[in-house]
């Protein structure tokens, strides 16, 4: 199936074909049909799939179709959510790629840079707004951003934004925003029962997307486990670097840990470097 047969527009469609997009992923199958119909969206994966282009796609073309009039106020009409500034810019890279024929405006909010230049860009005005969750609580605090007038609401890595924390952050985010014609796509590579939880507080009847994870695992490599208790696992890595003794990658959870395995293997007579 072709990104034509998806139903996108001429200028989407051209933005993809200069990025060398031929075919689109299986994510992007599955999410753009019913993001274009309106639904709300529960779609488990993770980066590298294509997911950018899953959520960016239906919701260029959903604003680009229904574009607002001069008079209307100049209020985002799409948030997304990321855990990271790092992920907002890109996301925001990438929307503004895909959207470079569509003139729609965009900007990004997250912290660690300085308010003034995100309230110029909101006071300006744009249609989709990319914030990390804490900054965007700030702008909210300084009431230099409205939040009334948002459709569609995407919350990209809902699984990160929960181990960091972020959860009573989006439960104000989602007070802000209108709850009646709201569309809204939840992308998580897990879904714990929190995940669940917060999807079944805010969402109605989402369609649910599960993508397989791409193969990480290269099909040469063998896995074993080893159950041990901790204060044999010394003796236990001893014996097996003697059983095999090749090059060996060990990870450990701290620097710590890794400093002390490595100074323990080289009083083993193994060489060794944390
Ligand atoms: P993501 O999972 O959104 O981080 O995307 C992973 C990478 O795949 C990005 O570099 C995208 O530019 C690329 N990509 C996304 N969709 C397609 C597609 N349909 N064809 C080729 N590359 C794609």
């Amino acid at each position: 199936m072709s990104f034509q047969s998806l139903g996108l527009a001429p200028a989407l469609l051209r933005a993809l074909a200069e990025q060398g997009y031929t075919d689109p992923t299986p994510i992007q199958l599955q999410a753009i049909p019913p993001a274009l119909a309106g639904h709300d969206l529960l779609a488990g994966a993770q980066t590298g799939t294509g997911k950018t282009a899953a959520f960016s796609l239906p919701l260029l073309e959903r604003i680009y179709v229904s574009q607002r009039k001069p008079a209307q106020p100049k209020t985002p009409r799409a948030l997304v959510l990321t855990p990271t500034r790092e992920l907002a810019a890109q996301v925001h890279e990438s929307m503004r790629g895909y959207g470079k024929h569509v003139g729609i405006r965009s900007t990004t909010i997250f912290g660690g840079v300085g308010m003034q230049p995100q309230e110029d860009a909101l006071r300006r005005g744009v249609e989709i707004l990319v914030a990390t969750p804490g900054r965007l609580i700030d702008h909210i605090g300084q009431r230099s951003v409205n939040l009334s007038n948002i459709e569609v609401l995407i919350l990209d890595e809902a699984d990160r934004m929960l181990d960091m924390g972020f959860l009573p952050a989006i439960r104000r985010i989602l007070g802000h925003l209108p709850r009646q014609n709201r569309v809204t796509w939840l992308f998580s590579a897990t879904f714990a029962p929190e995940i669940k939880a917060l999807a079944k507080d805010f969402m109605r009847d989402p369609v649910e997307i599960q993508i397989a994870k791409p193969n990480s695992v290269v099909a040469t490599v063998t896995h074993r486990m080893h159950p041990v208790e901790s204060a044999k696992k010394r003796d236990l890595l001893l014996h097996l670097l003697a059983e095999d003794a090749r090059q060996t990658l060990v990870f450990s959870r701290t620097k710590h840990g890794a400093d002390k395995l490595t100074r323990m293997l080289e009083q083993a007579g193994l060489s060794a470097a944390a």
